[in-house]
């Protein structure tokens, strides 16, 4: 799918081409990001999420397309970008044996930061973070969302416009994530656009203005949470554990009229249907007298993981 160019857009991606060694990773992908706008770029592992997000923070180049960053072209501008953005990167890249405050200082001289302003800035983003407590000890004493919280601190050193995180939550405990969602909505308050990478729909769900999925490299949704929502109808999603899962049931299950999906994991089913409550008996009785072993059924409500399924035939996870 495309968008349509507009004109409050900060980020505007037009035909992104990436291949690495003729396998195609982001393919003529073009969506744009408005000023003022968080936007999670979702999808599963593979997706092509983290080599995008690389392209649009300059640290390589599309094969072919369009880049724009606050009106500079990426590969033309890219210095001139490099000052606008801040970019959190999926791995922790913070000196173990520094301490936080000493790691932010490090930063702020790459980012030719007087000693002045460096000063006072560490100390706003230290307390942003949450960390001022523990702005003397070594990073190698901090937990996983410690150190996150530090990198996001690090990206900010230069007040950007536009922050970039490459899944911002991947390995962090729930306070630190509570932390980062609410440094990421207090930091979009204050006029900043944020773009982030996450296979987590949670994340998406909670945060995104608009929202764009990716798979197999290419754009396949992109709406408001209740826009993509919508594209899902009325549907349900049963979720089934059970041991033993015999292709018969898994065809007989298929085959009920209101059935849209049906993906099957090691031990599990997943199904997508309409009017999901008045079928689970109808389900269960199939996969029971067909010998399956059931050992938990949920049904929810549509979510982005309904959606993912309904848009792929494949989970989101996994
Ligand atoms: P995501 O961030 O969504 O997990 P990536 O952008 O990391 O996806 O990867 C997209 C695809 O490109 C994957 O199939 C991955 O294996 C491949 N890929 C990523 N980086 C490289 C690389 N440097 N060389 C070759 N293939 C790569």
């Amino acid at each position: 799918m495309t968008e349509a160019l507009i004109n409050d857009a900060i980020i505007s991606i037009d035909k992104v081409v990436k291949r690495y060694n003729g396998f195609t990773a982001v393919d003529e992908i073009s969506f744009n990001i408005k000023k003022g706008e968080i936007f999670g770029l979702l999808g599963p592992n593979g997706a092509g999420k983290s080599t995008l997000i690389s392209i649009l923070c300059c640290l390589f180049t599309q094969d072919s397309g369009k880049i724009t960053i606050d009106g500079f072209d990426n590969i033309k501008d890219s210095i001139r970008i490099k000052n606008v953005i801040g970019v959190v990167p999926q791995e922790i890249s913070l000196y173990p044996t520094l301490s936080a405050r000493e790691n932010l200082a490090f930063y702020g001289k790459i980012y030719g930061l007087s000693k002045k302003a460096l000063h006072s800035r560490i100390e706003i983003l230290l307390d942003m973070a949450g960390l001022t407590e523990r702005a003397d000890d070594m990073i190698q004493g901090f937990s996983g969302g410690m150190k996150r919280r530090i990198n996001i601190a690090a990206a900010l050193l230069h007040d950007p416009k536009i922050l970039f995180m490459d899944e911002p939550t991947t390995g962090v405990d729930p306070q630190s994530r509570k932390r980062i969602y609410d440094t990421i909505v207090d930091l979009n308050k204050q006029g900043m656009s944020v773009l982030f990478t996450t296979h987590q729909m949670e994340d998406a769900q909670k945060l995104c203005h608009r929202i764009g999925i990716v798979d197999k490299g290419q754009l396949i949704a992109l709406d408001t949470l209740t826009g993509l929502l919508e594209l899902t109808g009325e549907s349900d999603l049963i979720h089934v554990e059970a041991k033993d899962i015999p292709p018969n049931a898994v065809e007989s299950i298929r085959k009920i009229e209101t059935v849209q999906q049906v993906s099957i994991d090691e031990d599990s089913m997943t199904v997508q249907l309409l009017k999901g409550r008045e079928l689970l008996v109808n389900i269960i009785d199939i996969l029971i007298s067909e010998g399956a072993k059931v050992e938990f059924i949920n049904i929810k409500e549509p979510d982005l993981e309904t959606l993912f399924l309904h848009l792929t035939g494949t989970k989101l996870r996994g």
